[in-house]
């Protein structure tokens, strides 16, 4: 939609994945339909609150769901949760309308898993970050440290 909005010639605003509403960055990133199942296995993954009230600008802003029991370490990994997954959706949407990569949530939510460990590890700084813990219950790394 912003593409347009500049006069750039498109095939379509419509969103490439669904075809159910126009592409917009919040549709995009968060309420499509494929999308939204994305970040709601990584909601629950993380035990956390559903996020479907969250616009774009809320995630990137500041870490969305109860963030009062979490450590300070706790909160930037949260943060890093929400960016990490916007990037992550934002190339597997380039994936699939550049190169025609088929969409499959199951299969997006383990790649996210596996990039959050490896960029929240090397932010760790000593910190010691278990891949299994991070599979089966990653929100105890929201209070530790
Ligand atoms: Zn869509």
């Amino acid at each position: 939609m912003e593409l347009d909005k500049r006069g750039l010639d498109l095939h379509g605003v419509r969103c490439p994945l669904c075809d159910d509403d126009l592409e917009t960055v919040d549709h995009s990133l968060i309420f499509c339909k494929h999308v939204i199942d994305v970040w709601d296995r990584v909601y629950k993954w993380w035990n956390m609150d559903s996020f479907f009230n969250y616009s774009i600008i809320e995630i990137c802003g500041t870490p969305v769901s109860n963030t009062n029991s979490m450590s300070k370490f706790g909160k930037k990994i949260w943060q890093e949760v929400n960016w990490i997954g916007l990037y992550l959706i934002w190339k597997k949407q380039n994936a699939k309308v550049f190169r025609n990569k088929c969409w499959n949530t199951p299969v997006a939510l383990n790649e996210i898993q596996a990039k959050m460990f490896e960029w929240i590890s090397a932010r760790a700084k000593g910190k010691s970050i278990d891949w299994l813990t991070w599979l089966s219950n990653p929100s105890i790394y929201l209070s530790l440290f």
